[in-house]
């Protein structure tokens, strides 16, 4: 069996100006990073009239570690539905080195759905993750040195929120001391490193709809407190503008093909966890204006990844999805059915069914809460047993669930047909999409209702420190925010360990924490890493490259 890279190797690549014209994107827009790789300037949104087209959003069931095939799923369905004629554009995440070189490996799909160049893609790409590194540490500088030049702001200096960034599975940076060294070296204190995808920067980045909604965002970023507990932003700071400097080309969308040549934007990709898990605004935006179809992802499951999706991002954005994809896998079933990771391969029958509820508790979801239809993708594997598809699909069409198989990591386009034609069925439909919280219900009351509606909890435990902090940010106006969960991507609770549809258990959020730029709050539940580490054996052994250029080992 080829690889990934095996695959993606052995597809000549057309040149990126022919899937521009593909896309319908005119010349003076496209701005060319060699022959597969392309920016295209965001006047193009400005300047040219445009209806746009239909929004799928591709999710999943409670993955396990690997992934449950959702980019492989996204790339695949575009190309089905290309091969039945129709228009579609692609939107994708960047995917983060921390993973790339960590377990999980890269992000460009698997198999026959893949995106490519793929090496270009999970190494530096067009370099926009540097961009919004150096933005991100560009800040930093700024406060410390504007500490060191005297304070005027009264910054206390154990209340300084920003952290500086790396984008890097980096467990060593994840607490320092910094400062040290005497008068002329700074102030010392306590500090540590995200990953650069773990950051506000990349958030903001990614809900930004234009170069000036960039830069307001950006000085609305709180960087610290007061010791009277008032918030200090980037704006105060004066950075805003530098920072922006930095980040202007990098917000233009990349322009990347899949392995069948449909066009697909690859562009921002903030963490699922702190952040709200899904591609730039600007490239949803740019594919719903050149596709009549726009097919994305969001990160984890659909009640982290889909949830953060509809509440933030459309919320946000002002878009209204038109059908919504919800990825499963046996593998993943019979896991949440009872059977340990060592085990997935084998058949079983049981476990399968008994895995079943958590794959119709999110498709409920989508359905009754978000009022959206919906289909599950069935992700075939080669280790699954033809009784194992054949029980998930019958169970599917037993409850009313629509469902469709999905071969495109083994077939391409071709074995993606299928769904394609149900997607298209489905985008017709009309739709009344409803949030699962409203804007003006208090932070506490929007968290319950996520809680309660989609994790399906009894309710919800707020420590003494989130209580006060809720209070604080409410106090200070931050109240109308959406909420952003943190929460294991394993289970429905904050538990990773109770899988399939768990019941009887409460939230329990720890803490509370404002990212004004972004324009949510984070809600912590667990503890969440903004700073992964590598594994014992991490992918990083494996990735090679030979005399001629050529890399091996990515996955
Ligand atoms: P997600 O987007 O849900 O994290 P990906 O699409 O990135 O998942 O897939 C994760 C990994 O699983 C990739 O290495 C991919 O090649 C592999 N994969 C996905 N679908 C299949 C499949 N049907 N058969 C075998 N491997 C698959
Ligand atoms: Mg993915």
């Amino acid at each position: 069996m080829l690889t990934d890279i095996e695959i993606a190797q052995s597809v000549t690549p057309e040149h990126i100006s022919a899937i521009a014209e593909r896309a319908g994107v005119p010349e003076k827009y496209l701005e060319l990073y060699g022959s597969h790789k392309a920016k295209v300037d965001y006047n193009l949104l400005l300047d040219e009239p445009h209806t746009p087209g239909k929004l799928v959003l591709v999710t999943a069931i409670n993955p396990t570690p690997a992934g449950e095939g959702k980019t492989t799923t996204t790339v695949g369905l575009a190309d089905g539905m290309r091969k039945i004629g129709k228009n579609v554009v692609v939107a994708l995440r960047e995917p983060s080195l921390g993973p790339v070189f960590g377990i999980k490996g890269g992000a460009a799909g698997g198999g026959y759905a893949q995106v490519v160049p793929m090496e270009d893609i999970n190494l530096h790409f067009t370099g926009d993750f540097h961009a919004i590194g150096a933005a991100n540490n560009l800040l930093a500088a700024m406060i410390d040195n504007h500490i060191h030049q005297g304070n005027a702001l009264g910054f206390d200096v154990r209340r300084i929120t920003w952290k500086r960034v790396v984008d890097m599975n980096d467990r060593q940076l994840r607490n320092i001391v910094c400062g040290i060294g005497g008068k002329v070296c700074g102030v010392p204190r306590e500090d540590g490193f995200d990953i650069t995808v773990a950051s506000e920067i990349m958030a903001i980045f990614c809900l930004a709809t234009s170069i000036t909604d960039l830069k307001e965002r950006l000085a609305r970023i709180v960087v610290g407190y007061t010791r009277d507990d008032q918030p200090i932003t980037a704006g105060q700071l004066n950075a805003q503008g530098a920072m922006c400097a930095l980040l202007k080309d990098a917000l233009k969308p990349n322009l990347v093909q899949t392995l069948e040549g449909t066009p697909a934007f690859v562009h921002g990709g903030p963490f699922a966890n702190i952040a709200h898990g899904c591609n730039s605004i600007m490239a949803t935006n740019m594919a719903m204006a050149l596709g009549d179809y726009c097919i994305t992802e969001a990160g984890f499951g659909a009640d982290l990844g889909a949830e953060k999706f509809l509440d933030i991002k459309c919320r946000l954005a002002g878009l209204k999805p038109d059908a919504v994809v919800v990825v499963a896998t046996v593998r993943a079933l019979k896991n949440h059915g009872g059977v340990p990771k060592a085990e997935l391969n084998e058949e079983n029958l049981e476990a399968l069914e008994a895995g079943l509820p958590n794959l119709l508790q999110h498709v409920e979801n989508i359905t009754k809460v978000y009022k959206l239809p919906c289909v599950v993708a069935i992700n075939a594997f080669p280790t699954d047993t033809e009784a194992e598809l054949d029980l998930v699909e019958a169970k599917c069409k037993e409850l009313g669930v629509n469902v469709a198989l999905s071969e495109v990591w083994a077939k391409g386009g071709e074995g993606g047909k299928a769904l394609a034609e149900e997607v298209v069925r489905l985008c017709e439909e009309p739709n009344e999409f409803e949030f699962c919280y409203e804007d003006e219900a208090g932070l506490a009351e929007k968290i319950e209702a996520i809680a309660k509606r989609i994790y399906h909890a009894d309710g919800v435990d707020f420590t003494p420190a989130a209580k006060k902090e809720i209070r604080q940010l409410e106090d200070l106006g931050f109240g109308s925010m959406p909420v952003c969960m943190a929460k294991t991507q394993y289970s429905f609770s904050d538990d990773q360990t109770k899988l399939g549809a768990p019941r009887g258990f409460r939230i329990t959020v720890r803490n509370v924490k404002v990212s004004a730029g972004a324009g949510f709050v984070v809600a912590l539940t667990g503890n969440i890493m903004t700073m992964p580490g590598l594994p014992k054996k991490p992918a990083a052994e494996n990735i090679d490259v030979d005399e001629t250029g050529r890399i091996t080992g990515l996955f």
